[in-house]
């Protein structure tokens, strides 16, 4: 008789490959089936959301649940996180006001104290008190003249360095710095890999398309879940859907309904010349779709900079949101956005809309007008649960008897929702309730720097991307 596990998994995303670590780490037998070449090859993410910062129009409950799930995501994947801070401002053109940002701010610092007092080793934004700091317009004027720090060590200097470069009379003031780190998508695809790889509890199905779900909880056979590929089937008890943006597939196999928002967006990849000391990211908030919506410029290795300009003809899709209507669970994008998802971009997009990213920055950072196209879109489908377009947290749903549906938002709800799924498992006694909760994974810990530069670096380069992009422009200490 063929093998059975006690939880297979479906799609190999961060979703997917945190909840299998999370189970090998307890010694549970779990097979993860992913449909492409590699893990973690969805869409993209380059920002560990640690306080939702990007976002003035969520909730705090919102901001504090991601910064909650940030901070346990970056202890689990140390090596993918670069520390690098985000500069925050609000154009003199923009609603939003800075006062409400600086109350949510203070808000933040209180519940990262509360989140020290759990746990010391939460403390990887540095001291509560450094979360963030507060520029005035006659701090930014003495900043400019400061000399430029190659690379940087304090607030003043991140400042420093980034405001000789803005155009900071477009903004209003004060502006600020948080400690919102980078997170890099090549590492954490690579260390995910090399620790899936190297455990005996994760069988990994790699160009595995899963093509259908037979349910047989009730036969009496001793699993409850045929999951069939081209060319075989394999028996398992717990079944997972972590499927990204086609979560309403398998939905489909099981005749299950559910509402559900998909979206498609791009980041682009720019080359700029050689500036004299590293900046941090740079936000301009804006309102988002219209023809001043957000900037985010985000800094990697070797000049390279990611672009998101949340207007239609930038990071946005005219038809990039679909939604699931009437009898059908799995919402369709038309012929265009699909083939885009099929790596299929015409070449002259590719230009056109990086230049106009390029351009958006200019507004202000008038010196980027130099950038350059550095490498194809970064870009991808996600999935928001329901019908809330502006939900940024995601959730984990238990729609039937031993599955789980995880619908993550953002990257960084990955190990939040593994846990839960973990605890309903162990509920359903199809593993031991007697494991405990732990927020470091052995075959995490035992993978070398040297080994995640290695691969990283492969990943980028297989996937056309700068082989620069898969490193870290602060390192790890
Ligand atoms: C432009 C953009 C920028 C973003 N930036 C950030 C950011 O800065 N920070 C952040 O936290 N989040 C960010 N996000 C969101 C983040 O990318 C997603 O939340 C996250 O990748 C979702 O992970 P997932 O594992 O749920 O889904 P996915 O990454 O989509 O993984 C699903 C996997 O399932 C596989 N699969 C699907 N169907 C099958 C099948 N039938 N058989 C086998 N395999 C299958 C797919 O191939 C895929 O690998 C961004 C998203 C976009 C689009």
């Amino acid at each position: 008789m063929s093998k059975i596990y006690h939880v297979g998994i479906i799609g190999g995303g961060v979703s997917g490959v945190v909840t299998a670590l999370q189970l090998a780490n307890y010694g549970i037998e779990n097979i993860l089936f992913e449909q492409g070449a590699s893990l973690v090859n969805g869409p993209p993410f380059c920002h560990l959301h640690a306080g939702g910062n990007l976002y003035p129009e969520i909730s705090d409950e919102q901001c504090k649940l991601l910064m909650r799930q940030s901070i346990e995501m970056a202890r689990l994947f140390t090596q993918s996180i670069d520390q690098r801070p985000t500069f925050i401002s609000i154009p003199k053109s923009e609603k939003f006001e800075v006062a409400k940002i600086e109350n949510r701010l203070n808000m933040l610092v209180e519940h990262y104290k509360q989140l020290i007092d759990e746990d010391p080793a939460n403390a990887i934004l540095g001291a509560p008190e450094d979360y963030y700091k507060i520029y005035s317009k006659e701090d930014l004027v003495a900043l400019a003249e400061k000399p430029t720090v190659k690379r940087p060590n304090t607030h003043d200097e991140w400042i420093s360095n980034a405001i000789k470069l803005i155009d900071y009379n477009k903004l209003k003031t004060p502006v600020f710095i948080v400690q919102e780190y980078g997170w890099n998508l090549f590492r954490l695809g690579a260390q995910a890999q090399i620790a899936l790889n190297r455990t005996e509890y994760c069988s990994l199905k790699m160009n595995s398309e899963v093509t259908n779900i037979k349910d047989v909880r009730n036969l009496n056979l001793g699993y409850n879940w045929q999951i069939c590929t081209k060319d075989s089937v394999y028996k398992v008890n717990y079944l997972v859907n972590s499927c990204g943006f086609n979560t309403g597939r398998i939905d489909d196999y099981l005749q299950l309904k559910a509402e559900r928002l998909i979206e498609f967006k791009a980041a682009y990849v720019s080359k700029w010349q050689a500036i004299a000391g590293l900046i941090p990211e740079l936000i301009f908030h804006g309102e988002r779709g219209t023809s001043h919506g957000m900037v985010q410029l985000t800094p990697y290795c070797e000049d390279y900079y990611q672009i998101h300009g949340m207007t239609m003809d930038i990071t946005l899709f005219e038809n990039g949101v679909v939604q699931s209507k009437g009898n059908e669970v799995q919402p369709e994008f038309n012929e265009g956005i699909k083939q885009k998802l099929d790596r299929a971009w015409e070449e002259d997009e590719v230009k056109t809309r990086t230049e106009k990213a390029i351009e958006f920055v200019t507004k202000f950072v008038p010196s980027f007008k130099t950038a350059t196209v550095g490498g194809p879109p970064m870009y991808g489908a996600q999935q928001i649960p329901g019908d809330d377009l502006n939900l940024r947290v995601g959730d984990v749903s238990f729609p039937y008897r031993s599955y789980a549906r995880s619908e993550i938002v953002k990257a960084s709800s990955a190990l939040t929702a593994a846990n839960q799924i973990i605890l309903k498992i162990q509920e359903e006694e199809i593993i031991p309730s007697t494991l405990i909760k732990s927020n470091r994974n052995s075959f995490l810990d035992s993978i070398s720097k040297n080994e995640i530069d290695k691969l990283a670096s492969e990943l980028a380069f297989q996937r056309g991307y700068p082989e620069a992009m898969a490193q870290l422009l602060i390192e790890v200490q």
